[in-house]
């Protein structure tokens, strides 16, 4: 092999590597080899709090004491993107989540498979997060857990509508709620934590709730057949503590 076609060849990966780079304007990030979770914290400075951040998320959540919440979530109208690493639902405004005495705005949700958090050491294979917003700029997520069982109504009608491929978005007319998403039994295990993803910012009250729903195999697959398996591994617990259940014997 010549210089000359080493050099050329050398001068084609920078220049499509650094044209990948300004396109989207942000280092890339993703679930696996060199931009996976692992890399997150030195891919930019403002990555760092992924790996130097001590109330990072996922945890494994125990079985602990819980608590309630209160939603008031409206009817929205399917605008479903995909963003690369999930499925989001973008929601329309006035749906609100109460929780410990504060309130906040329901922004979007989307979804992780396999589960992010894990239950008592238990994985699901699908977990939706609803990302909520307070005045104060304050994030609260809640987190709800999908097992395998039956067709999800409600998830059909979003997975209908499911863009292929990323930076693609689908509006329609059809509408969705987000209560319809929620187990029966909302007790929740509050913890403090970070996004599950670049940049990690901590500061986010999360809400994980005990009880799962239901999703078919089919879906699940569907939804790892579009976007690639995107959880977060489970992060240290460090001084984070919880209120453990009062075992009656
Ligand atoms: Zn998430």
């Amino acid at each position: 092999m010549n210089k000359l076609f080493i050099a050329a060849a050398a001068t084609i990966l920078l220049s499509s590597g650094a044209a990948y780079a300004s396109d989207a304007g942000k280092p890339q990030w993703g679930y696996t080899g060199k931009g996976g979770p692992e890399h997150w914290g030195s891919l930019s400075p403002e990555f760092a709090t992924c790996s130097t951040g001590k109330e990072q998320s996922p945890i494994d959540v125990p079985d602990a004491e819980g608590g309630t919440v209160k939603t008031n979530y409206n009817d929205t109208k399917v605008n479903v993107v995909n963003n690369g690493h999930t499925i989001q639902l973008n929601y329309g405004a006035g749906s609100t989540l109460e929780s410990a005495g504060a309130e906040y705005d329901l922004l979007q949700f989307h979804f992780h498979s396999p589960s992010e958090h894990t239950l008592n050491g238990k994985s699901f294979p699908l977990e939706v997060h609803f990302v909520h917003k307070a005045q104060d700029g304050t994030l609260a997520v809640v987190g709800v857990m999908f097992e395998e069982g039956a067709e999800n109504a409600e998830l059909a009608k979003i997975w209908q509508n499911m863009p292929a491929k990323a930076n693609e978005v689908i509006t329609s007319d059809v509408t969705v709620n987000a209560g319809n998403l929620l187990p029966a039994d909302q007790t929740v295990i509050r913890y403090a934590g970070s996004l599950t993803t670049p940049p990690c910012s901590e500061g986010v009250k999360w809400h994980v709730m005990t009880s799962p729903i239901e999703a078919s195999k089919e879906q699940v697959e569907k939804f790892l057949s579009t976007v690639p398996a995107n959880n977060r591994p489970l992060q240290p617990l460090n001084d984070r503590s919880f209120k453990t259940h009062k075992h009656s014997h």
